[in-house]
Protein backbone atom coordinates (compact mmCIF):
# COMPACT_ATOMS: atom_id res chain seq x y z
CA UNK A 1 0.00 0.00 0.00
CA UNK A 2 3.00 2.28 0.90
CA UNK A 3 4.47 1.43 -2.23
CA UNK A 4 1.46 2.20 -4.07
CA UNK A 5 0.59 5.59 -2.13
CA UNK A 6 4.49 6.85 -3.77
CA UNK A 7 3.41 5.92 -7.27
CA UNK A 8 0.09 7.80 -6.70
CA UNK A 9 1.74 11.05 -6.07
CA UNK A 10 4.31 10.39 -8.16
CA UNK A 11 1.98 10.03 -11.07
CA UNK A 12 -0.43 12.85 -9.94
CA UNK A 13 3.06 15.09 -9.82
CA UNK A 14 4.23 14.28 -13.00
CA UNK A 15 0.45 15.12 -14.20
CA UNK A 16 0.46 18.60 -12.63
CA UNK A 17 4.09 18.96 -14.28
CA UNK A 18 2.63 18.60 -17.65
CA UNK A 19 -0.32 20.48 -16.98
CA UNK A 20 1.91 23.34 -16.21
CA UNK A 21 4.06 22.98 -18.95
CA UNK A 22 1.42 22.89 -21.60
CA UNK A 23 -0.32 26.22 -19.68
CA UNK A 24 3.47 28.37 -20.31
CA UNK A 25 3.41 26.88 -23.46
CA UNK A 26 0.26 28.15 -24.33
CA UNK A 27 1.52 31.30 -22.87
CA UNK A 28 4.40 31.99 -24.59
CA UNK A 29 2.60 31.38 -27.97
CA UNK A 30 0.05 33.46 -27.21
CA UNK A 31 2.47 35.99 -26.39
CA UNK A 32 3.98 35.88 -29.49
CA UNK A 33 0.01 35.97 -31.24
CA UNK A 34 -0.67 38.90 -29.48
CA UNK A 35 2.76 40.84 -30.52
CA UNK A 36 2.35 39.37 -34.33
CA UNK A 37 -1.46 40.53 -34.35
CA UNK A 38 -2.64 37.54 -34.81
CA UNK A 39 -5.65 37.43 -32.86
CA UNK A 40 -8.75 37.75 -34.98
CA UNK A 41 -12.33 38.68 -33.91
CA UNK A 42 -15.01 36.79 -35.50
CA UNK A 43 -19.12 38.64 -34.92
CA UNK A 44 -21.97 36.68 -34.53
CA UNK A 45 -24.89 38.54 -35.15
CA UNK A 46 -28.33 38.65 -33.16
CA UNK A 47 -31.37 37.97 -34.14
CA UNK A 48 -34.60 40.97 -33.39
CA UNK A 49 -37.37 38.73 -32.82
CA UNK A 50 -40.24 41.81 -33.10
CA UNK A 51 -38.72 42.85 -36.44
CA UNK A 52 -37.46 39.80 -37.92
CA UNK A 53 -34.00 40.82 -38.88
CA UNK A 54 -30.45 41.34 -37.77
CA UNK A 55 -29.61 44.28 -35.26
CA UNK A 56 -26.55 44.00 -33.50
CA UNK A 57 -23.69 41.65 -33.10
CA UNK A 58 -21.27 40.07 -30.46
CA UNK A 59 -17.38 40.21 -31.30
CA UNK A 60 -15.95 36.49 -30.26
CA UNK A 61 -12.10 36.44 -30.42
CA UNK A 62 -10.62 33.48 -32.03
CA UNK A 63 -6.92 31.78 -32.55
CA UNK A 64 -5.39 30.46 -35.30
CA UNK A 65 -2.24 29.10 -34.46
CA UNK A 66 -0.34 27.53 -37.36
CA UNK A 67 1.46 24.72 -35.19
CA UNK A 68 -2.23 23.68 -32.76
CA UNK A 69 -4.52 24.84 -35.34
CA UNK A 70 -8.00 26.48 -33.44
CA UNK A 71 -7.20 26.80 -30.10
CA UNK A 72 -10.77 27.91 -28.27
CA UNK A 73 -10.80 31.09 -26.38
CA UNK A 74 -12.13 29.08 -23.08
CA UNK A 75 -8.31 27.75 -23.22
CA UNK A 76 -6.41 30.75 -24.02
CA UNK A 77 -8.56 33.16 -22.00
CA UNK A 78 -8.87 31.38 -18.90
CA UNK A 79 -4.53 31.48 -18.96
CA UNK A 80 -4.89 35.49 -20.45
CA UNK A 81 -6.91 36.22 -17.13
CA UNK A 82 -4.42 35.08 -15.36
CA UNK A 83 -1.69 37.88 -16.65
CA UNK A 84 -2.05 41.18 -18.34
CA UNK A 85 -2.39 39.55 -21.82
CA UNK A 86 -6.14 39.49 -20.85
CA UNK A 87 -5.80 43.31 -20.86
CA UNK A 88 -3.64 43.79 -24.14
CA UNK A 89 -6.24 40.70 -25.96
CA UNK A 90 -9.03 43.15 -24.76
CA UNK A 91 -7.41 46.19 -26.07
CA UNK A 92 -6.71 44.38 -29.43
CA UNK A 93 -10.72 43.41 -29.59
CA UNK A 94 -11.98 47.04 -29.13
CA UNK A 95 -9.50 48.53 -31.44
CA UNK A 96 -10.51 45.82 -34.21
CA UNK A 97 -14.51 46.37 -33.05
CA UNK A 98 -14.13 50.23 -33.62
CA UNK A 99 -11.87 49.65 -36.96
CA UNK A 100 -15.15 48.00 -38.11
CA UNK A 101 -17.65 49.45 -37.61
CA UNK A 102 -15.91 53.09 -38.81
CA UNK A 103 -14.61 51.29 -41.94
CA UNK A 104 -17.95 49.09 -42.60
CA UNK A 105 -21.12 51.06 -41.13
CA UNK A 106 -22.72 51.26 -43.80
CA UNK A 107 -22.91 48.20 -44.91
CA UNK A 108 -23.13 46.87 -41.38
CA UNK A 109 -26.27 48.84 -41.08
CA UNK A 110 -27.90 47.91 -44.42
CA UNK A 111 -27.62 44.39 -42.57
CA UNK A 112 -29.39 45.33 -39.87
CA UNK A 113 -26.23 45.69 -37.73
CA UNK A 114 -26.37 48.77 -35.86
CA UNK A 115 -23.47 47.68 -32.94
CA UNK A 116 -21.36 45.24 -31.75
CA UNK A 117 -21.07 43.31 -28.52
CA UNK A 118 -17.64 43.24 -26.84
CA UNK A 119 -16.93 40.78 -24.13
CA UNK A 120 -14.94 42.05 -20.88
CA UNK A 121 -13.11 39.83 -18.42
CA UNK A 122 -12.87 40.91 -14.87
CA UNK A 123 -9.32 42.11 -14.63
CA UNK A 124 -10.02 43.84 -17.51
CA UNK A 125 -13.28 45.51 -16.34
CA UNK A 126 -11.56 46.17 -12.88
CA UNK A 127 -8.61 48.22 -14.62
CA UNK A 128 -7.70 51.59 -14.36
CA UNK A 129 -7.53 51.42 -18.24
CA UNK A 130 -10.53 50.55 -19.50
CA UNK A 131 -12.69 53.90 -19.83
CA UNK A 132 -9.03 55.34 -21.65
CA UNK A 133 -9.00 52.67 -23.83
CA UNK A 134 -12.34 53.05 -25.08
CA UNK A 135 -12.53 56.71 -25.41
CA UNK A 136 -9.11 56.62 -27.33
CA UNK A 137 -10.56 53.65 -29.47
CA UNK A 138 -13.69 56.08 -30.12
CA UNK A 139 -11.76 58.75 -30.73
CA UNK A 140 -9.34 57.54 -32.96
CA UNK A 141 -12.21 55.55 -35.43
CA UNK A 142 -14.61 58.68 -34.95
CA UNK A 143 -17.19 56.45 -34.10
CA UNK A 144 -20.14 56.85 -31.40
CA UNK A 145 -20.41 55.30 -28.06
CA UNK A 146 -23.81 54.34 -29.07
CA UNK A 147 -23.12 51.25 -31.26
CA UNK A 148 -20.74 49.58 -28.62
CA UNK A 149 -22.11 47.22 -25.80
CA UNK A 150 -20.35 45.52 -23.25
CA UNK A 151 -20.97 42.17 -22.13
CA UNK A 152 -20.16 41.58 -18.26
CA UNK A 153 -20.91 38.18 -16.59
CA UNK A 154 -22.81 37.69 -14.00
CA UNK A 155 -20.21 36.74 -11.70
CA UNK A 156 -18.04 39.51 -12.40
CA UNK A 157 -20.12 42.07 -11.33
CA UNK A 158 -20.59 39.93 -8.16
CA UNK A 159 -17.42 40.18 -7.89
CA UNK A 160 -17.11 43.67 -5.90
CA UNK A 161 -21.04 45.11 -7.09
CA UNK A 162 -20.35 48.39 -5.15
CA UNK A 163 -17.21 49.08 -7.07
CA UNK A 164 -18.72 46.99 -10.85
CA UNK A 165 -21.90 49.55 -10.40
CA UNK A 166 -19.56 52.92 -10.64
CA UNK A 167 -17.54 51.63 -13.43
CA UNK A 168 -21.34 50.50 -15.23
CA UNK A 169 -22.39 53.63 -14.76
CA UNK A 170 -18.99 55.56 -16.03
CA UNK A 171 -19.84 53.16 -19.39
CA UNK A 172 -23.53 54.03 -19.68
CA UNK A 173 -22.34 58.04 -19.45
CA UNK A 174 -20.01 57.49 -21.99
CA UNK A 175 -23.30 56.16 -24.24
CA UNK A 176 -22.71 52.60 -24.26
CA UNK A 177 -24.73 49.65 -23.28
CA UNK A 178 -24.15 47.28 -20.91
CA UNK A 179 -25.80 43.74 -20.57
CA UNK A 180 -25.46 40.78 -18.08
CA UNK A 181 -24.09 37.60 -19.65
CA UNK A 182 -24.71 33.87 -18.93
CA UNK A 183 -27.35 35.50 -16.73
CA UNK A 184 -28.65 32.75 -14.24
CA UNK A 185 -25.51 30.70 -13.44
CA UNK A 186 -23.99 32.71 -10.96
CA UNK A 187 -25.26 33.38 -7.87
CA UNK A 188 -26.99 36.43 -7.93
CA UNK A 189 -30.28 36.67 -7.48
CA UNK A 190 -32.78 38.91 -9.55
CA UNK A 191 -33.32 41.35 -7.35
CA UNK A 192 -29.85 42.09 -7.84
CA UNK A 193 -30.48 43.31 -11.57
CA UNK A 194 -32.47 46.30 -9.86
CA UNK A 195 -28.71 48.09 -8.83
CA UNK A 196 -27.12 46.91 -12.25
CA UNK A 197 -27.55 49.70 -14.57
CA UNK A 198 -28.18 47.86 -17.55
CA UNK A 199 -30.12 47.47 -20.55
CA UNK A 200 -30.21 44.10 -21.12
CA UNK A 201 -30.14 40.48 -19.75
CA UNK A 202 -28.74 37.54 -21.65
CA UNK A 203 -29.80 34.15 -20.60
CA UNK A 204 -27.61 31.58 -20.55
CA UNK A 205 -27.40 28.86 -23.09
CA UNK A 206 -27.61 26.19 -20.43
CA UNK A 207 -30.92 27.10 -19.73
CA UNK A 208 -32.26 27.15 -23.67
CA UNK A 209 -31.00 23.87 -24.31
CA UNK A 210 -33.53 22.37 -22.54
CA UNK A 211 -36.91 24.09 -23.95
CA UNK A 212 -39.56 23.80 -24.88
CA UNK A 213 -39.22 19.87 -22.60
CA UNK A 214 -37.42 20.29 -19.75
CA UNK A 215 -39.78 21.79 -17.35
CA UNK A 216 -37.01 23.48 -15.13
CA UNK A 217 -35.91 25.07 -17.93
CA UNK A 218 -38.96 26.38 -19.24
CA UNK A 219 -39.65 27.93 -15.82
CA UNK A 220 -36.52 29.52 -15.41
CA UNK A 221 -36.02 31.40 -18.20
CA UNK A 222 -39.60 32.53 -18.74
CA UNK A 223 -39.23 33.63 -15.03
CA UNK A 224 -35.86 35.62 -16.11
CA UNK A 225 -38.10 37.23 -19.27
CA UNK A 226 -40.54 38.28 -16.92
CA UNK A 227 -38.40 39.62 -14.10
CA UNK A 228 -36.41 41.41 -16.55
CA UNK A 229 -39.35 43.26 -18.32
CA UNK A 230 -41.24 43.92 -14.92
CA UNK A 231 -37.56 46.18 -14.73
CA UNK A 232 -37.29 47.95 -17.60
CA UNK A 233 -34.77 45.73 -19.24
CA UNK A 234 -34.65 43.73 -22.35
CA UNK A 235 -33.67 40.36 -22.95
CA UNK A 236 -31.56 38.46 -25.71
CA UNK A 237 -30.98 34.34 -25.68
CA UNK A 238 -27.90 32.72 -26.32
CA UNK A 239 -27.65 29.12 -27.83
CA UNK A 240 -30.59 29.32 -29.72
CA UNK A 241 -30.03 26.25 -32.05
CA UNK A 242 -33.62 24.85 -33.27
CA UNK A 243 -37.18 26.36 -34.48
CA UNK A 244 -38.36 24.96 -31.54
CA UNK A 245 -35.89 27.68 -29.59
CA UNK A 246 -36.93 30.73 -31.62
CA UNK A 247 -40.70 29.76 -31.36
CA UNK A 248 -40.52 29.51 -27.19
CA UNK A 249 -38.81 32.72 -27.03
CA UNK A 250 -40.48 34.43 -29.16
CA UNK A 251 -43.56 33.32 -27.83
CA UNK A 252 -41.79 34.07 -24.02
CA UNK A 253 -41.43 38.03 -25.37
CA UNK A 254 -37.87 37.79 -25.54
CA UNK A 255 -36.51 40.54 -27.75
CA UNK A 256 -33.40 39.19 -29.23
CA UNK A 257 -31.82 35.84 -29.78
CA UNK A 258 -28.50 34.38 -30.99
CA UNK A 259 -27.31 31.19 -31.44
CA UNK A 260 -26.52 28.39 -34.51
CA UNK A 261 -29.88 28.80 -35.72
CA UNK A 262 -29.33 32.15 -36.89
CA UNK A 263 -26.11 31.98 -37.51
CA UNK A 264 -22.44 30.92 -36.69
CA UNK A 265 -20.09 33.46 -35.37
CA UNK A 266 -18.47 34.51 -38.89
CA UNK A 267 -15.03 36.34 -40.13
CA UNK A 268 -15.45 39.87 -41.20
CA UNK A 269 -15.79 39.05 -44.77
CA UNK A 270 -18.08 37.02 -44.62
CA UNK A 271 -20.25 38.76 -42.15
CA UNK A 272 -20.11 41.75 -44.78
CA UNK A 273 -21.62 39.31 -46.92
CA UNK A 274 -24.96 38.50 -45.61
CA UNK A 275 -27.71 39.68 -47.74
CA UNK A 276 -28.56 43.32 -47.49
CA UNK A 277 -32.59 43.94 -45.19
CA UNK A 278 -35.14 46.14 -46.24
CA UNK A 279 -36.22 46.30 -42.62
P1 LIG B 1 -19.78 33.68 -24.28
O1 LIG B 1 -19.57 35.13 -24.10
O2 LIG B 1 -20.86 33.04 -23.50
O3 LIG B 1 -19.96 33.47 -25.85
C1 LIG B 1 -20.88 32.59 -26.43
C2 LIG B 1 -20.20 31.32 -26.88
O4 LIG B 1 -21.19 30.43 -27.37
C3 LIG B 1 -19.22 31.52 -28.04
O5 LIG B 1 -18.18 30.58 -27.87
C4 LIG B 1 -20.08 31.15 -29.25
O6 LIG B 1 -19.32 30.75 -30.38
C5 LIG B 1 -20.90 30.03 -28.68
N1 LIG B 1 -22.17 29.86 -29.37
C6 LIG B 1 -22.89 30.76 -30.06
N2 LIG B 1 -24.04 30.26 -30.50
C7 LIG B 1 -24.08 28.98 -30.07
C8 LIG B 1 -25.03 27.90 -30.20
O7 LIG B 1 -26.08 28.04 -30.80
N3 LIG B 1 -24.70 26.73 -29.60
C9 LIG B 1 -23.55 26.54 -28.92
N4 LIG B 1 -23.30 25.35 -28.40
N5 LIG B 1 -22.63 27.53 -28.77
C10 LIG B 1 -22.90 28.73 -29.34
P2 LIG B 1 -16.67 30.97 -28.08
O8 LIG B 1 -16.52 31.90 -29.23
O9 LIG B 1 -15.91 29.69 -28.08
O10 LIG B 1 -16.32 31.79 -26.78
C11 LIG B 1 -16.31 31.18 -25.52
C12 LIG B 1 -16.17 32.19 -24.42
O11 LIG B 1 -14.90 32.84 -24.49
C13 LIG B 1 -17.21 33.31 -24.48
O12 LIG B 1 -18.43 32.86 -23.95
C14 LIG B 1 -16.52 34.37 -23.66
O13 LIG B 1 -16.69 34.13 -22.30
C15 LIG B 1 -15.05 34.15 -24.01
N6 LIG B 1 -14.66 35.13 -25.03
C16 LIG B 1 -14.76 35.06 -26.39
N7 LIG B 1 -14.27 36.18 -26.97
C17 LIG B 1 -13.86 36.98 -25.95
C18 LIG B 1 -13.26 38.30 -25.90
O14 LIG B 1 -13.03 38.98 -26.90
N8 LIG B 1 -12.97 38.77 -24.64
C19 LIG B 1 -13.25 38.06 -23.51
N9 LIG B 1 -12.94 38.61 -22.33
N10 LIG B 1 -13.80 36.85 -23.54
C20 LIG B 1 -14.11 36.31 -24.74
CA1 LIG C 1 -20.78 36.93 -24.30
CA1 LIG D 1 -22.70 34.24 -22.89
CA1 LIG E 1 -22.71 31.16 -21.81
Amino acid sequence: AKENGRNQVAYFSSELDNELKEKMRIERKLKKAIAADQLEVYVQPQYDLKRGCFNWGEALVRWIDEEDGFIPPIKFITIAEETDLINQIGRAVIDKVCCLISEHGDTLAAIGINGIAINLSARQFFSSDLLDDIQSALGKYAISAKQLEFELTESLVMEDTGKAIKIMQALRDLGCRLSIDDFGTGYSSLAYLKRFPIDCVKIDRSFIMGVPNDKNDVEISSAIIAMAHKLGLETIAEGVETQEHMDFLKQQKCEYIQGYFMSRPLPIKDLLALPQSQK
